[in-house]
């Protein structure tokens, strides 16, 4: 045990149907642009050569149910419903074939987004921490075991507003699959147990105010919920 200088942060970790233990979050990566409809109404074009990475600090994540503040330094915060893929063993330059086995388990997901921000920083051609690495913004419903949720295939992904549809999709609408994507970032990284991936969101994004409460959902995994509070 090391000798701290100050208090060391827990580690957050999601709850996993079925199971007593938790399972920690070592790093969260996160698939843009990863459905053609969600590229279009961003105004950009899909890379069909590569998928493309930002991540959030494990720090950053937030269990379903929660009431976030309406973060600082944005006027346009985003929702952005998403399937998380969660990684149970190492994976290292995995071919397609390899990259399932490394799944542990799925969740929904919300990756919260300073849309203004974000969008500043990418006409910049600057890095997008300021838009996507925001304190809260990673939130994570319980897990499902692979077992229990089976193959990824054309499940409904789903989000709501206030009870109003805002995105309704399917899985399967998904432009790089989730071998492709755990195969490819495999090679640019040791992947592992506690690796989360998002892998994109569905057409339909749009901004939340104070008061606003999100649900939303894919086929056979636990729902998602977040309430937004006031600015801190
Ligand atoms: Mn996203």
């Amino acid at each position: 045990m090391s000798d701290y200088l100050f208090e060391a942060p827990v580690i957050p970790a999601l709850p996993v149907r079925g199971e007593r233990s938790v399972y920690p979050v070592r790093r969260i990566f996160c698939v843009g642009r990863n459905y053609a409809a969600h590229a279009a109404e961003m105004g950009v074009e899909v890379d069909r050569e590569a998928p493309f990475y930002f991540t959030k600090s494990a720090f950053m994540a937030q269990p379903s149910g929660s009431t976030i503040p309406y973060p600082p330094g944005t006027q346009n915060f985003h929702y952005e419903m998403e399937l998380v893929l969660a990684l149970g063993k190492p994976v290292f330059k995995a071919k397609r074939d390899e990259a399932m086995a490394a799944i542990y388990g799925y969740a929904c997901g919300l990756d919260m987004t300073r849309r203004d921000l974000q969008i500043a920083e990418r006409s910049k051609q600057r890095p997008w921490d300021l838009g996507k690495d925001v304190e809260h913004s990673a939130v994570l419903a319980p897990i499902s075991k692979t077992a229990d949720f089976g193959a990824v295939a054309d499940q409904r992904i789903h989000l709501e507003v206030n009870g109003k549809s805002r995105q309704d999709s399917h899985l399967s609408d998904m432009i790089w699959k989730v071998d492709e994507i755990i195969s490819h970032l495999s090679g640019f990284y040791h992947l592992g147990p506690g690796d989360l991936i998002m892998t994109g969101t569905p057409a339909g994004v749009g901004p939340v105010v104070e008061g606003d409460v999100i649900t939303g959902g894919i086929d056979g995994l636990d729902p998602i919920g977040l309430t937004i509070g006031p600015a801190e």
